[in-house]
């Protein structure tokens, strides 16, 4: 599974240009394809999307389905626009935007109510790495997020120093946290941080890398064809 995260990018029509020409690139490709978009061009690119197997996804949604919360965007929305799938819990949004780990649980519990599939992100940050917390971090966040939820998530592992740095994590990085993950839960764990057209195919020989989520190098309708293509 390969999974674009455009994160705050693009205007409209560019949003629009892109997601087409993943959808012509990919529609046939054997990795499943989900490229998760900001809330206001969803809609358009559902559109797009009809009829080919790219899934589309958001990056963010709130817990309560409707009421007193300006400016905020619920599960129930996002289903209604032909959402699929939804990253939670982005270590962008647990930095930049104070969400906790209550508040993913309850996000998590809100998507799968839609029937909208979550992409947990999970992940240390380097000073935690250097401290040999990794593991500690990793089953503090699963332990807590997936609170009393039993249906599928679908997990990535994405080393918040690896991400938008250029500095990927190695093989034996991220197979031994994919397999300290997939002990803790039976799913599809996919690896995040700096994934571009020239790693993927050494990344995608880690044997438990079940896919990738592209943040920089999704933002390129021919460099995200090469990862999936690579993978
Ligand atoms: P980069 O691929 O730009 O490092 O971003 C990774 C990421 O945060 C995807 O969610």
């Amino acid at each position: 599974m390969i999974v674009a995260n455009w994160k705050m990018h693009f205007d409209y029509k560019k949003a629009l240009e892109v997601g087409c020409a993943i959808k012509s690139k990919l529609s046939d490709a054997k990795a499943e394809i989900a490229v998760c978009a900001p809330f206001v061009y969803l809609k358009d690119l559902s559109e797009c999307f009809k009829n080919s197997n790219i899934k589309l996804g958001a990056q963010n949604l709130y817990f309560e389905d409707e009421g007193a919360y300006t400016g905020e965007v619920s599960a129930m929305m996002l289903k209604s626009v032909g959402c699929q799938i939804v990253i939670v819990g982005h270590s962008e949004r647990r930095q930049l935007f104070g969400e906790d780990d209550n508040m993913i649980n309850k996000k998590i519990k809100s998507a799968i109510k839609h029937n909208i599939t979550p992409i947990l992100c999970v992940g240390e940050s380097l000073s935690q790495r250097q401290n040999n917390e990794t593991f500690t971090i990793i089953e503090n966040q699963l332990a807590k997020d997936l609170l009393d939820i039993k249906e599928t998530v679908i997990i990535a592992y994405e080393p918040i120093w690896a991400i938008g740095s250029g500095k990927v994590a190695n093989s034996e990085q991220i197979f031994e946290v994919h397999e300290f993950i997939k002990k803790f839960i039976d799913t599809k764990v996919l690896y995040g941080g700096s994934v571009n057209a020239q790693n993927a195919g050494e990344l995608s020989k880690i044997q438990n890398v079940d896919g990738f989520l592209v943040g920089g190098a999704s933002l390129d309708a021919q460099k995200f064809y090469e990862i999936a293509l690579n993978f």
